[in-house]
């Protein structure tokens, strides 16, 4: 898992001069087998020009050492960052697939770590009781535990009778007290928490009791970020928490994914600054006006590219309507659509539901949301 604050340093790392290797590899299970990540690697190298590969030697063969002996700690990609020279050796491991790809420069090449930050939504997952708060991160189907706030002072349960029979209500007020103090000290933290970390989604969790409370007590800006709710054991592992907040994830992403569908669509029947369809998409992403490019996983659109000025069309046609240049058959205009979109800043949200994507398929295959 990363953080913003953490890549705007790597950014801005000085390298003096020498150069950064950066490594984008699919290291997945599958890629795993047979070593096939390795020869990627391998191949990887040799699209580099000669005189790259001597300026990076050194971080080369401790990549490929690193490659070979700590395969067994590896998630679906690896991102490397390495130079030896400076000292610099960076490492994020991902749930997600990116491009396979190598890049040696003065600078680290952040930008698609930086692209997933803009495009992933994170969650923040709070487990609270009476007297203890636990406090989880989930991103790209990873979890990580944060931190867990525990008071002791809240009064547990005594024995009856004695002195205490007599003092029952002022017990209970002393309780209800501690266990406010509690939730209000939970609650700052998990806002600097939200704030620090930009989770503008939200899971809660624990006993009815402690929950009803601190719904009275959450501030509205955070409670608008609530999600759902999810039944976790108090000392359940990060894994078993992973477990019971991912289908409730899932749901809500595809929620979201529905409402951003029929916004979409009907705003492009209103020509509200939204549009529909390859040759469209193709003309406002030459123009720079695309915000949001929203596309089916794993669907293809056939179609020409204007070799020499990239007008895109799925129309029949022999040559380029713009400039009278000749045509490149591709194989698939929405893979052409998403790197200009990542190339403009654009956002980009891929429909995952069947139902959803065939809405979005027979409405043209692709649409998206314009700046102006
Ligand atoms: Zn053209």
């Amino acid at each position: 898992m990363f953080e913003r604050k953490e890549l705007e340093v790597l950014e801005k790392f000085n390298s003096e001069g020498n150069f950064v290797v950066s490594l984008f590899l699919n290291v997945s299970p599958q890629e795993r087998k047979r070593s096939g990540y390795l020869s990627k690697f391998k191949n990887l190298i040799k699209t580099l020009p000669e005189d790259k590969i001597s300026s990076v030697r050194e971080d080369i063969e401790k990549i490929e050492k690193f490659l070979q002996s700590e395969r067994e700690s590896f998630k679906k990609f690896i991102i490397l960052y390495s130079c030896s020279k400076k000292g610099l050796w960076q490492r994020y491991d991902l749930n997600i697939k990116l491009n396979d790809e190598i890049i040696i420069d003065k600078t680290p090449y952040t930008s698609p770590l930086f692209d997933i930050l803009d495009n992933y939504q994170k969650y923040g997952v709070l487990l609270v009781d009476k007297r203890t708060a636990r406090v989880f991160l989930v991103f790209l189907g990873d979890i990580e535990e944060y931190g867990m706030v525990h008071h002791d002072h809240v009064p547990g349960k005594h024995k009856k009778g004695g002195w205490f029979a007599l003092a029952e209500k002022r017990y209970e007020r002393h309780t209800e007290h501690h266990v406010k103090m509690h939730l209000k000290d939970v609650i700052d933290k998990f806002g600097d928490f939200l704030r620090d970390r930009e989770i503008r989604r939200l899971i809660v969790a624990g006993p009815d009791e402690a929950i009803y409370e601190l719904m009275k007590m959450l501030p509205e800006s955070i409670k608008q970020k609530i999600v759902g709710r999810a039944l976790i054991e108090k000392y359940a592992s990060a894994e078993e928490v992973l477990d019971k907040v991912m289908p409730i994830i899932n749901e809500y992403e595809q929620m979201k994914e529905s409402e951003t569908l029929s916004e979409l669509i009907t705003r492009a029947r209103k020509n509200d600054n939204a549009i529909l369809g390859i040759d469209d998409v193709m003309k406002y992403l030459r123009d720079r006006r695309v915000m949001k490019l929203i596309v089916p996983k794993d669907y293809k659109i056939e179609g020409k590219v204007c070799s020499s000025c990239g007008f895109a069309t799925q129309q029949n046609i022999d040559c380029c309507i713009e400039c009278g240049g000749g045509f490149i058959q591709s194989a698939n205009l929405i893979e052409q659509a998403t790197e200009m979109a990542l190339q403009n800043g654009a956002l980009i949200e891929v429909v995952k539901d069947e139902k959803e994507k065939s809405l979005l398929i027979i409405n043209g295959g692709i649409g998206a949301f314009l700046r102006f």
